[in-house]
């Protein structure tokens, strides 16, 4: 059975002041059929069967990231967080630490992060913005999410909205925490999301570029290692054209470009880069 590497502390220099460090706040369980969506169960059978339980579920970290950059700190997702209920924790197989712990025992103060970054705001990206007692976890912290996936979040498409909070979203909207943004956008100098839609319509990516090296995070549209063919979407994408779409386009950048790639739910090889392979890409693990 797969469980969570503790020791991962990976980090890197960037270069001009730049750095990322992984910090992963817990994990939990998701149906292996759901996540591997339209691939053919013979395709992706032996992929998983080292980690797969007796309820067909496979484990899922939930890997953020801490930029620290000269203009300021950027944490990058926040997990589910500290705010389920018992009966949401036990469904979803959820164990921590949660992000603020995570952060703090990696050596960060919650209160130092000056934006927090998510790719989209599905429960298990957008969970850690409050305290359980419903207190800002990021006090000082503006909050990047796209304008187009707030839209779709608080909209009342019943197949869209399965995957978010709305309640939730609903009280970090009213402490004032909308921060939108409307396409690409430099946050700080180095930090830029990149709108990708597919995974939900408001989906977005992060780019931190050093003047040595460049870390990319897709989200979603690359979670674990067999997501490097673009081909190979999950069932909760909401929009699986547009990721194929994205995640050629993305995809062909990255190997290109030499970037290291950080995956959302990979638990033990979460670092890596893409590599070309014929009409697809390969990824392959560096920590
Ligand atoms: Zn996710």
């Amino acid at each position: 059975m797969t469980t969570l590497n503790d020791s991962v502390h990976w980090s890197a220099e960037l270069g001009r002041g730049t750095r990322v460090a992984l910090i992963q706040a817990g994990h939990f369980r998701s149906d292996a059929g759901a996540l591997l969506g339209p691939v053919p169960r013979m395709m992706w059978n032996d992929l998983v069967t080292d980690e797969i339980d007796h309820q067909h579920r496979i484990l899922q970290a939930l890997n953020c990231l801490l930029v620290e950059t000269p203009a300021g700190r950027v944490l990058v997702e926040t997990g589910i967080g500290d705010r389920i209920g018992d009966k949401g924790r036990a469904m979803r197989a959820y164990e921590g630490p949660w992000i603020v712990p995570a952060l703090e025992k990696a050596g960060f103060d919650p209160e130092s992060v000056d934006a927090v970054v998510v790719s989209h705001l599905h429960y298990d990206h957008a969970g850690g913005v409050l305290r359980a007692n419903g207190d800002l976890a990021f006090p000082r912290a503006s909050f990047i999410a796209q304008l187009a996936e707030w839209k779709i979040a608080m909209g009342d498409n019943p197949r869209l909205v399965a995957g978010y909070d709305q309640p939730e979203l609903r009280l970090v909207r009213d402490l004032g925490l909308h921060g939108t943004v409307d396409g690409e956008v430099e946050i700080l100098p180095g930090v830029t999301v990149i709108p990708t839609g597919g995974h939900s319509a408001g989906h977005q990516g992060v780019l931190i570029r050093g003047r040595e090296k460049t870390v990319a995070f897709f989200g979603d549209l690359c979670m674990r290692p067999w997501s490097a063919n673009p081909r190979w979407v999950t069932a909760f994408d909401d929009f699986p054209l547009d990721s194929v779409t994205a995640k050629a386009s993305l995809f062909a950048r990255a190997a290109d470009e030499g970037w290291t790639i950080v995956l959302s739910h990979e638990p033990l090889h979460p670092v890596g880069r893409l590599l070309r392979d014929r009409d697809r890409y390969h990824y392959e693990a560096r920590f």
